[in-house]
């Protein structure tokens, strides 16, 4: 999400999502599949600044308290022989290194080298890049398209796709556009997951109206590759639906109780590529059962939504 976006939807947007935003009585995610706890979402206050959980002795997901940030958002640490990637580094003040650093001494790879890498260039996703900044042996990708086509090896952006080879272990690399300009999603065959960033996730998919083919296409591009790779999960960058079917939460609260699952089914490839398919003459905001279409106009001043992307 942008600041510009968070600005808009505090104060406009959810006023007018009322009808998602319900205050029910929460119901509870069924058990995860993926993970051993639930998720930390900011019911102690005094919860720490990470919440992590390993999926397998090479893979961690971290997530960023809400209690520091309302995007709560996810990182993802990959380890291979050679090098471990970091995809994402949390919002704004994140400072995730230590975090890390202990996970690779843990896991008996202190010092391994260390590849840091943003599913897309907001702020939420990129916010702890300083806390790499004088580790050793860490390369810190770039954030725009330029910089990760160079750094993945894709010649035809977006069309083609990359690899990063950690050792034993080479993910590929997906570019899709219509979130964010350098958004790309990882998909890594040794835990068969997608790593699908803001592109698709339990939550509400962000994109500027005008936005909507080029997020379509990219959708449509992973649908192919997943033709010939088995994708399990897919995991994103946040969590903002409730585990209620169609609801979401609000900007305003540090804690949540009902939250959805952080985990979706590969099935939700073909759910997310079939509502923007869906979309006909202009996008609206629309809730589905597990994601919320969001487009928005570049400068909502006087707008409403949800059909502020209709045509004048
Ligand atoms: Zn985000």
């Amino acid at each position: 999400m942008t600041r510009l976006t968070n600005i808009i939807l505090s104060t406009m947007l959810l006023a007018s999502l009322s009808a998602c935003e319900t205050r029910e009585a929460a119901i509870a995610a069924p058990p995860s599949a993926v993970f051993a706890q639930a998720w930390n979402a900011g019911i102690d206050p005094d919860e720490p600044a990470f919440h992590v959980q390993e999926i397998d002795a090479n893979t961690f997901v971290l997530r960023q308290s809400l209690r520091t940030s309302f995007e709560a958002p996810f990182l993802y640490l990959l380890l291979g022989e050679d090098k471990a990637l970091l995809i994402d580094t949390g919002a704004e003040g994140a400072d995730p290194r230590a975090e890390v650093d202990n996970l690779l001494a843990a896991s008996g790879h202190a010092g391994l080298p260390l590849v840091v890498m943003h599913t897309h260039g907001h702020g939420d996703h990129v916010g702890g890049d300083a806390s790499f900044a004088d580790r050793p042996d860490t390369i810190i990708v770039g954030h725009t398209a330029e910089d990760v086509a160079g750094f993945v090896g894709i010649d035809q952006w977006p069309e083609d796709s990359g690899a990063l080879d950690l050792g034993g272990r080479k993910v590929d690399v997906l570019p899709t556009p219509g979130h964010h300009a350098s958004h790309v999603m990882v998909y890594d065959p040794v835990t068969r997951i997608l790593f699908s960033g803001d592109a698709i996730y339990p939550g509400r998919l962000y994109f500027v109206c005008d936005k909507a083919g080029e997020y379509a296409a990219s959708l449509d591009r992973v649908a192919d590759f997943a033709q010939t790779h088995q994708i399990d999960w897919l995991l994103g960058g946040h969590v903002e639906m409730k585990a209620a079917a169609g609801h979401s939460f609000g900007q305003d609260g540090k804690a949540r109780r009902g939250e959805h699952l952080l985990e979706l089914p590969g099935s939700a490839l073909g759910d997310v590529t079939a509502a923007f398919a869906g979309i006909g003459d202009y996008p609206r905001v629309t809730p589905f059962p597990e994601f919320m279409l969001l487009p928005h106009p570049a400068d909502p001043a006087g707008m409403s939504p949800p059909d502020w992307c209709k045509p004048a």
